[in-house]
């Protein structure tokens, strides 16, 4: 069986230096907010271009207190009649919805490119009103949104922007010579480690980027009971902390995320080459790095193709089954349901293995069966 992930094998190689890491942590006995994290910030903000770190709960946090933050520095409303609208893709992972809607902002959904299924720049423009506030991009799959184009739109009314990063540590986009890392573009941007990321921890964890030194300083707050000071509450504040012991973790396999990245490269370089015409591919395009979190092909024949290689033992994953505008939980709450482009894209998507512990080997296994399909 060639399954589509397994943690305990993309976790091996790293197992020794968790457990010298593990004995350390228990010895000192500094369990929340200690070193661990503040030199996790500290090499996650230099590998992502950017000035400030701050270590959150999960990636969900990550952009909900993000938005938080800057509800509070610009002074967003949330009364019902001029609410913050904040454009999102609409084929996203629900989590970018919901970090909208916990801030009791409006989520309004723009369709993606079918090509790149990365949210269609020309489309945004359409879906500003003046109640727009900011542009949320999500760098889907693994590959940065088409960030020039959108930092185009966003000076020109005026918006803000927050990349939803939870896919794409250490992609880039060249702009101007300059190979830009996911992260690095919007005003403030959130990172996700859940155990399956390119970047992933032994649990849960997440981090927010930003640039901007007064976000820094509130954010900051805002992940600790809104507390600068111990017992002293400036403002209503989450419990939302990257833990230590997962920040230690996250320390030892940041040193390997561009190995990662490049092994994940590499298989897809191998599916890119010798996967039959039959199958729509993920583009390459010129100036984008991508780092294929997931490697996403489509076909008509999506469930039959997924069923076929189930039974010659290859696992794959659908991401996701449900566009966002059709989940129950959003039933009512958007003004607008109709999306062909994301259900054409959920009906047909289907993602192929592509995990650090999958060989050479294994991904020709892959080419071989899907091309008798
Ligand atoms: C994983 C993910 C999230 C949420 O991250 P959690 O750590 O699970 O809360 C948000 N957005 C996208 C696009 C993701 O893939």
């Amino acid at each position: 069986m060639i399954p589509y992930e397994n943690l305990n094998l993309s976790n091996k190689p790293f197992f020794k230096d968790y457990q010298t890491k593990f004995s350390q942590f228990l010895e000192k006995g500094w369990f929340i907010l200690g070193n661990e994290t503040q030199e996790f910030e500290k090499e996650f903000a230099h590998y992502s271009q950017s000035k400030h770190c701050i270590g959150v709960g999960n990636g969900l946090d990550a952009l909900s207190i993000i938005l938080k933050a800057l509800s509070e520095k610009y002074n967003f409303s949330t009364n019902k009649n001029e609410e913050t609208e904040v454009i999102v893709p609409s084929n996203t992972y629900i989590a970018t919805i919901l970090a909208i809607l916990q801030n009791g902002f409006k989520p309004v959904l723009v369709e993606p490119d079918i090509n790149t299924y990365n949210i269609n720049s020309s489309e945004i423009e359409k879906a500003i009103t003046p109640k727009t506030k900011v542009i949320m991009v999500v760098h889907l799959y693994g590959k940065v949104c088409q960030m020039d184009k959108i930092q185009e739109i966003a000076t020109k009314y005026n918006l803000l922007i927050v990349e939803d990063a939870a896919q794409a540590h250490g992609a880039t986009l060249k702009i101007n010579s300059d190979n830009q890392k996911a992260g690095s573009f919007g005003i403030a941007n959130g990172f996700s480690f859940y155990p399956t990321k390119n970047l992933g921890a032994l649990g849960d964890g997440g981090a927010i980027i930003t640039n901007d030194s007064e976000l820094n300083e509130s954010i900051r707050s805002l992940r600790n009971y809104g507390s600068k000071q111990k017992y002293y509450n400036e403002k209503i504040g989450y419990n939302s902390r990257l833990d230590e012991l997962q920040a230690a973790f996250l320390r030892i396999k940041l040193q390997k995320l561009d190995d990662i990245n490049n092994h994940k490269r590499k298989l897809a370089k191998l599916y890119l080459e010798n996967l039959k015409s039959d199958f729509t591919l993920p583009v390459v395009e010129a100036n984008f790095h991508d780092v294929y979190h997931i490697f996403a092909i489509r076909h008509e024949k999506r469930n039959e193709l997924k069923e076929y290689l189930l039974k010659n033992e290859i696992g794959t994953e659908i991401h996701y089954p449900v566009p966002p505008a059709e989940q129950k939980a959003l039933k009512g709450i958007l003004d607008k349901t109709d999306f062909p482009i994301a259900k054409q894209i959920h009906e047909t998507i289907l993602s192929l293995p592509i995990s650090y512990f999958h060989t050479e080997n294994d991904i020709l296994r892959v080419i071989e069966v899907m091309n008798k399909f």
